[in-house]
């Protein structure tokens, strides 16, 4: 329900603000609304400014009553977290992003759109030609067990890069390691009990050299610019599997120069990512919530040091390769000023090419609790972005146009 007698409250770290509509964007295709249990609504007073929780349904007094956030569709960047009031005893949330909402003749929320591609735009999702896909692929490559992976990913977890692989377009996803050597607090393919649960399972196996080169190189010969990308949501670390990442990469560029061969990784071994350049990879995206130390740190809990990313990145670029940071998103700790200048000073030292403005999937709370920090107020996501003087996006670009 709308109730427009309080005004649109956001949040940012822990700071509460209301926001403007010039601050929103409508609601856009393919966006989740969840309610939120066990959180109650906060909205503005215009008359006062004061900021007021709704704790029972304002038009009949029953309860009880619910804040709501929104879960963006891919290629936006949420610029402040929706606002609530938590109730004693209220349950961590699940491993998404909680973005704000509002209601302004139609639903809206704070983002930006940081990528133009339609990659994972929810119309381009065609279930009949997927359904055909997954049947021409199973029969042209009978006994591949990473084909079996993917239909899995596709039909149980409906994942987009599994789906764009069966429609032949864009990117295709190539997992292959089922260990890690990080255990990051809000991992999508590995949670331990009494936490909320990951969306994905790991892969139990690690496939073939000539399994992962037969879907890499189907993939390039069938989709227009088409990249592919070891290190998916349904795997640990890929250069944990290194050297079976470094045989297929030289299987498929033996075969062709055509495609765009990307590592999604924790960047942890440098030495392993100058191989797998040397073999013949085109693009890295680092994964990292921080540039700062500590805040990394706290969140990856890695068993490497974190000197290793800048290394990688540096293992990459004297190769003239493509580096990209896979930055999840948070407002108030992102752009907070401390923050801000260490993700400055990284992409400068490193000459990272890409930023890729993701979200951090993760109860809000529970992220600040586990920081642990007292951050000032934040320069805001908006200002951020325009700021760094590097290409924007949200996807791995084809990079041989
Ligand atoms: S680096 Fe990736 S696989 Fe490893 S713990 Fe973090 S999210 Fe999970």
């Amino acid at each position: 329900m709308d109730f427009p007698d309080l005004a649109m409250v956001g949040r940012s770290g822990d700071y509460l603000m209301p926001i403007p509509s010039s601050e929103t964007m409508p609601l856009p295709k393919g966006a989740q609304l969840y309610v939120l249990p066990g959180r109650q609504p906060l909205g503005m007073d215009p008359s006062t400014g004061e900021i007021g929780c709704l704790t029972e349904n304002p038009y009949d007094g029953t309860g009880p009553v619910f804040a709501v956030a929104a879960f963006l569709p891919a290629a936006h960047t949420q610029t402040y977290l929706a606002a609530w009031e938590k109730t004693r005893g209220a349950a961590e949330l699940p491993l998404f992003a909680y973005t704000a909402v509002g209601y302004d003749d139609g639903f809206v929320t704070t983002a930006v759109r940081t990528d133009p591609s339609n990659r994972q735009d929810p119309d381009r999702f065609d279930q009949e030609r997927i359904r055909l896909g997954i049947s021409q692929w199973r029969r042209d490559l009978r006994g591949n067990r990473l084909v079996e992976h993917l239909v899995h990913c596709a039909e149980c977890y409906g994942c987009p890069a599994a789906l764009n692989l069966f429609q032949e377009r864009e990117e295709g996803p190539l997992p292959t390691s089922p260990s890690c050597n990080a255990s990051c607090i809000g991992c999508i393919s590995k949670q331990p009990g009494g936490r909320p649960p990951s969306p994905q399972e790991r892969i139990a196996f690690v496939p073939s050299p000539e399994e992962i080169a037969e879907v890499a190189l189907r993939h390039i010969h069938a989709a227009r610019n088409p990249v592919v990308s070891f290190g998916q949501g349904c795997e640990g670390e890929p250069l944990m599997a290194s050297d079976t990442i470094r045989e297929a990469i030289r299987l498929i560029r033996r075969s062709t120069s055509e495609g765009t061969i990307n590592l999604n990784t924790n960047a942890s071994l440098p030495r392993k990512v100058a191989e797998l350049a040397d073999a013949g990879l085109d693009s890295m995206r680092i994964s990292m919530n921080s540039a700062r130390q500590q805040t990394y740190m706290a969140y990856f809990r890695p068993s490497y040091p974190f000197e290793a990313l800048a290394e990688s990145a540096r293992e990459m670029k004297a190769r003239g390769r493509f580096v990209s940071l896979n930055l999840f998103v948070f407002p108030g700790v992102t752009d907070a000023p401390r923050e801000a200048e260490a993700l400055k000073r990284f992409v400068h030292d490193t000459c990272v090419d890409m930023i890729q403005w993701r979200n951090l999937n993760l109860d809000p709370d529970a992220y600040l609790e586990m920081l642990g920090q007292t951050l000032p107020a934040g320069m805001g996501i908006s200002r951020l972005i325009e700021e760094i003087p590097v290409r924007r996006g949200y996807f791995n670009p084809y990079l041989k146009g």
